[in-house]
């Protein structure tokens, strides 16, 4: 019999953002400002946690019980990176934000939400689930971005062709950018790299 507790934690917004209902009835982030494409919005961190992890975060909204599946990455390892309020970004297949990090951030398990296009405030702040979600475990689904280069159905970098996998090899963050090369070293082996992707196995040491 199970008799944890959930975890109640208040999540702590950056003032650049804000949690909103967006016009689909789910919870999306905001910007609250103008942010020029190529400048970071937040940085903010992560962590592991068991799939049976139940946690409620304390948001502006009210008290959201966090569904594990939904809200979450599943791992190489089978824990699930955990973002608290970011939990909440929604993915566009044209996304306004990407996921850096920078020198020793993997080991704080730190990111930086980056402006991939110029924002305004108000805009909803989006990511593209498929540059680090490995397989969309708990959370698949079919795209409703509009979006003129749409993947439609999103299951995840794993369920991309390999042609379309290497095109997105330089926007990956690193554990996914892993698990890429080691699953497809025979094709890459047969494949002319651009130099980008070159030079990132070999400082990943790949
Ligand atoms: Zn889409």
């Amino acid at each position: 019999m199970k008799t944890s507790t959930p975890v109640r934690e208040i999540a702590v917004i950056p003032p650049q953002i804000e949690l909103r209902p967006t016009k689909n009835g789910y919870i999306g982030i905001f910007a609250r400002y103008d942010f020029k494409k190529g400048t970071d919005i937040y940085s903010h961190t992560f962590r592991a946690v068991p799939e049976d992890a139940e946690i409620i975060l304390v948001t502006p909204l009210g008290e959201v019980p966090i569904d594990i599946k939904v809200h979450t990455v599943r791992r190489a390892d089978g824990m699930r990176d955990y973002f608290g309020f970011d939990s909440f970004m929604n993915h566009s297949c044209d996304a306004n934000t990407i996921s850096m990090m920078y020198p020793g951030d993997a080991e704080k398990m730190r990111y930086y939400t980056h402006a991939a296009k110029d924002i305004a405030a108000g805009d909803e702040i989006t990511c593209n689930y498929l540059l680090f979600d490995w397989d969309c475990d708990g959370h698949s689904f079919d795209c409703l971005c509009g979006a003129s280069g749409c993947f439609g159905h999103i299951g995840g970098f794993t369920d991309l062709s390999f042609d379309r996998q290497l095109a997105f090899a330089d926007g990956l963050d690193d554990p996914t950018f892993k698990r890429f090369v080691a699953g497809a070293r025979d094709q890459l082996n047969k494949t002319k790299l651009p130099d980008s992707v070159i030079r990132r196995m070999a400082a990943l040491g790949l």
